[in-house]
C-alpha cells in the first residue's frame, strides 16, 4: 500500500542533512509520496527504512503480460476497489474455450466464430482478447488443437491441460507467443515454475482457498515465478465473487503481496444466457480475464458493452470532437441536428441519421462529454454555446438555410436560441429512436 508523506518521513534520518536536494527531510518525503524524487537521492536510508519504502512503491496488484506483439493482454496494476474512487485501468481479457476433442474442422469454425467477435461501440473498438485450448484427450491431440489453434488464431493463446509433460511439448511448439500455462497446484508447482522460467511465461496458479492459493504465489515467487494469475476454481457465484473481492480487498487494504495478483474466472454452463450472466458478475467485480465456452455474437457484445462501461474513466465521459459532423451525400439543404459531444450521444444520434437514410449534418457541441439533459442542467448545453458553435463551424456557410433541429428534451430553451442565433429551430424527438420518422417527415 502507497505511504503518506508523513509515514514516509518516519522512515528518513531526520537529520536535514540536505545531500538529497531538499531542505528538509520532510520536503524530501513529501516529493517521495508523489513519487516526483526516486528513493536513492537519500544516502542515509536504513536496509529496513529502504526495503519498506521500495516494497510500498511496487504496485498493490502485479501487472501480468500475456501473449507478445500488438494483441497482446495487459492485466493487473488495479489501485482501488470502487472505480468512483479513481478508475479501474486494465479491461478484463475476455477468452473463449477449445477442448481437443473437437474435430480439426470444429476447431477451424469456432476460431472463425470468435475472428467475427470485434464490433464498435461509441467509436471505440472492441475486442475478444484470447483463446483457450483444452486438453481432454490424449497428449497428440492436445499438441494437434495447439498447432490448429495456432495457426488459425492471432489471439493470445491459454493452455490448459493437467498434465506438465504436455504443456511442455505445447510451449516448445508456441514459445514465441508468449501463451498463458493453466494451471500450477500444490502437487506440480516445481514442474509449473520450471516451464515458467524456462519459457518465460505467466502461470495460473490455482487453489479453492485463499490461504492455499497465498503458500503458492509464495512458492512460486521463491522459484522466481513472478508473472502469476490466481484461480479459486470453480464455485457457486456467491463463493466466487466472495473469493473475487477478499482477494482485491486484501491486496488493496492489507497489503498482501501474495494475493496482489490479476485473477482468473472460468465459466462453464450450458445455457448461454447463464454462462453470460455469470461472466457479467465477475466482470463487474473484479476479474481480470474470463474465459467462457459461448462464441455466439450477443454474448461477447454484450460481455465487453460490459466491459466497456465498466473500465471507463467514471471522470472523464467518452468524448467526440465537437464539429459538424457530415452524414452521407450531403447538400447546401441537408437538415442540421444538434447534439452533445457525448460519446454515446452522437453515436446513437448518428446511428439513427444512418437508419434514416436522409443526408444530414450533426453538429457537436462541446459539453465536455456531457448528455443533452445532464450538460443542460450543468448549463453547458445553453442557447448562447449553441450559438457560438455555429459560428465556430462556419455552419450557415456550409449550408443554405437557416433552420436546426434540437433534441426534444432541451425544447425548453428553443425560443431563447432562435433570439441568440437568428435561426429557426425545430424541436426534434426526445428519443433518438424517433429520428428516422421524423427527419422523413421534415
Ligand atoms: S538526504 Fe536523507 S537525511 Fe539528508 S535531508 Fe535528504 S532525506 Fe533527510
Amino acid at each position: 500500500m502507497a505511504l503518506s508523506g508523513l509515514d514516509i518521513y518516519k522512515l528518513l534520518p531526520k537529520t536535514n542533512c540536505r545531500e538529497c536536494g531538499f531542505v528538509t527531510c520532510l520536503a524530501f518525503a513529501m516529493q517521495l509520496a508523489k513519487k516526483a524524487v526516486a528513493i536513492e537521492k537519500c544516502p542515509y536510508l536504513s536496509v529496513e527504512s529502504r526495503s519498506k519504502l521500495e516494497a510500498s512503491s511496487l504496485p498493490p496488484i502485479k501487472l501480468v503480460t500475456i501473449g507478445d506483439g500488438e494483441k497482446k493482454l495487459e492485466i493487473g496494476n488495479e489501485s482501488v476497489l470502487f472505480r468512483h474512487e479513481e478508475k479501474f485501468h486494465r479491461p478484463c481479457g475476455l477468452g473463449f474455450m477449445i477442448e481437443d476433442v473437437l474435430s480439426d474442422s470444429q476447431i477451424k469454425e469456432k476460431i472463425a466464430k470468435i475472428s467475427k467477435l470485434n464490433f464498435e461501440r461509441v467509436g471505440q473498438a472492441l475486442e475478444v482478447n484470447l483463446v483457450a485450448v483444452v486438453q481432454k484427450g490424449n497428449d497428440e491431440r492436445f499438441l494437434e488443437a495447439v498447432d490448429l489453434v495456432a495457426h488459425e488464431s492471432a489471439l493470445n493463446l491459454v493452455l490448459i491441460s493437467e498434465n506438465t509433460g504436455a504443456l511442455k511439448k505445447a510451449l516448445e511448439r508456441v514459445k514465441g507467443r508468449k501463451p498463458l500455462v493453466y494451471h500450477a497446484t500444490k502437487d506440480n508447482l516445481a514442474e509449473v515454475a520450471a516451464l515458467a522460467a524456462e519459457y518465460k511465461v505467466a502461470v495460473v496458479a490455482t487453489s479453492p482457498d485463499l490461504e492455499g492459493l497465498s503458500g503458492l504465489t509464495q512458492e512460486l515467487v521463491a522459484q522466481k515465478t513472478e508473472d502469476i494469475i490466481l484461480d479459486t476454481g470453480k464455485k457457486s457465484i456467491q463463493k466466487k465473487i466472495s473469493d473475487l473481492t477478499q482477494i482485491r480487498r486484501l491486496a488493496l487494504k492489507k497489503s498482501d503481496r501474495s494475493l496482489g495478483y490479476p485473477v482468473l474466472a472460468i465459466v462453464e454452463q450450458d445455457d448461454p444466457y447463464e454462462e453470460v450472466i455469470e461472466a457479467a458478475t465477475y466482470i463487474s467485480k473484479y476479474a481480470s480475464i474470463i474465459l467462457i465456452k459461448g462464441t455466439e455474437q450477443w454474448q461477447a457484445l454484450s460481455l465487453l458493452t460490459l466491459r466497456q462501461n465498466i473500465y471507463t474513466d467514471p471522470q472523464k465521459p467518452l468524448q467526440i470532437e465537437p464539429k459538424l459532423y457530415p452524414i452521407g451525400q450531403v447538400t447546401d439543404k441537408s437538415p442540421v441536428l444538434v447534439t452533445t459531444n457525448f460519446s454515446l450521444s452522437y453515436y446513437t444520434v448518428l446511428g439513427e441519421v444512418e437508419a434514416s437514410k436522409v443526408p444530414s449534418y450533426i453538429l457537436s457541441v462541446d459539453t465536455e462529454g456531457m448528455s443533452v439533459l445532464t450538460a443542460w442542467a450543468a448549463e453547458k448545453f445553453t442557447p448562447g454555446k449553441i450559438a457560438d458553435t455555429l459560428t465556430k463551424f462556419a455552419v450557415g456557410d456550409t449550408v443554405s438555410h437557416k433552420q436546426m433541429v434540437i433534441p426534444g428534451y432541451v425544447a425548453m430553451m428553443s425560443g431563447d436560441l432562435e433570439d441568440e442565433c437568428g435561426w429557426k429551430v425545430v424541436v426534434g424527438p426526445k428519443e433518438a429512436a424517433g429520428i428516422p420518422s421524423f427527419l422523413k417527415n421534415l
